[in-house]
């Protein structure tokens, strides 16, 4: 019977292996990381410290730039440096954008993990005719893709830094979509093929993404890779995202949809949200998909009745005012419910709660225990002071 087992209300997280990349792990049991990506050109050294440690102070723990020249790659040596003398040692990924060699060597000195992918390791003149390769021709261009990885794995490996095989759906390498096609299995087998180079050569700091902007598209190809890597005994950890996930509601709700989904089966060690407005939007947005999924706490959780026709008082304005008044009290749930015919029942077990009792009063709440009715004018007050009177207050 359901009584004698219990469902588990916990999600378990798919076991991988620690990646290190500076002072922070992706995997290995650690919570999910936060990441993000400044806009900043590289070449704007002082712009680019002040935005990673805009977003590394709201809670963006690795942050991503773009090394599009072997400058840019050099820059980034004097902005890690910067940031250290001025700041701290914010762990550091760069993307880079070009299967030539020269700027993610140069790049894999500054900072703590290389971002390459692999649809950019491109050697084959597109197919005229559209005809199939032969296993051979497709070997033959993999002995290539190997032969031209190989520097930046050894020298990674050798530095103990980490490297993202950041497969995106819509640029896949031509022979891949031709011997797969346009499928999550093209996407999967890609990142096989670069894994696989890393293991040969004795690397196995990687962590694994394959995005898509379309949210099914992304979801299969994170569910089929962790079917294949168990298949194969590898543990990566997943950076989950959807790319071009656009702004405003909708791009949150789609990333939430994607990276939600996966999370919610366990699936995924770290986590970008990627909006079309300014990065730190995306930070709040990650911490509150890992909140809601209890994964992560960092925020007060608010437990709210929708309202109806029995609230006893103006509950989206109550719900602003509790939530200005105690929203820095990390760790604690408060519920602000309309009336006492459902609400105790259903505050979720909330450390607090905030009751609509008769027109002009409300209760406060304990746990389950009614500990006073006080007027509504007051409640908010004398919430604040029950707080206080346990000894969970601290001042903003
Ligand atoms: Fe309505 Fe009361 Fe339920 Fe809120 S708690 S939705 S006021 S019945």
């Amino acid at each position: 019977t359901l009584d004698s087992h219990p469902i588990e209300t916990a999600i378990r997280r798919r076991k991988t292996r620690p990646v290190k990349v500076g002072n922070i792990t992706i995997g290995g049991g650690y919570p999910v990381v936060v990441q993000s990506m400044i806009n900043e050109d590289t070449m704007d050294v002082e712009g680019s410290v002040a935005a990673i440690r805009r977003l590394h102070e709201i809670g963006c723990e690795i942050v991503r730039v773009t090394v599009p020249s072997l400058s840019h790659a050099k820059t980034l040596g004097d902005i890690k440096q910067r940031l250290i003398d001025t700041y701290q040692d914010v762990p550091l990924v760069a993307d880079v954008h070009h299967n030539g060699m020269k700027i993610a060597l140069e790049v894999a000195k500054h900072v703590d993990k290389v971002r390459i992918n692999p649809g950019l390791y491109v050697f084959e003149k597109p197919k005229a005719d559209g005809g199939e390769y032969t296993q051979a021709e497709f070997d033959q261009i993999g002995d290539k893709i190997r032969a031209t990885l190989e520097p930046l794995v050894v020298s990674l490996r050798e530095q103990g830094k980490a490297m993202r095989i950041g497969v995106n759906h819509g640029s896949l390498a031509e022979r891949m979509l031709f011997t797969y096609g346009d499928t999550p299995e093209g996407m999967v087998e890609s990142a096989l093929e670069f894994i696989k180079i890393c293991e040969s050569l004795d690397f196995r700091n990687i962590v694994i993404s394959l995005k898509a902007s379309r949210v099914p598209v992304m979801i299969a190809a994170y569910r089929l890779m962790v079917r294949r890597m168990d298949q194969l005994g590898m543990d990566y950890p997943l950076h989950l995202g959807v790319t071009e996930a656009g702004d405003g509601e909708y791009g949150r709700i789609k990333s939430t949809a994607g990276i939600g989904t996966l999370l919610a089966d366990g699936i995924g060690d770290t986590i970008r949200v990627s909006l079309t407005e300014a990065p730190e939007k995306e930070i709040p947005v990650c911490y509150s998909i890992l909140q809601a999924l209890g994964l992560r706490k960092t925020m007060v959780e608010y437990v709210a009745c929708p309202s109806c026709g029995r609230t006893l008082f103006n509950l989206e304005e109550v719900l602003h005012r509790v939530r200005e008044a105690t929203q820095h009290l990390t760790g604690l749930d408060i519920a602000v419910m309309g009336c006492i015919v459902n609400g105790p029942g259903e505050m979720a077990d909330a450390d607090y709660g905030y009751v609509g009792k008769q027109p002009g009063y409300i209760s406060l709440y304990r746990g389950r225990e009614e500990i006073k009715k006080v007027p509504e004018s007051q409640g908010v007050e004398e919430l604040i002071d029950l707080i206080k009177a346990d000894g969970r207050w601290i001042d903003p």
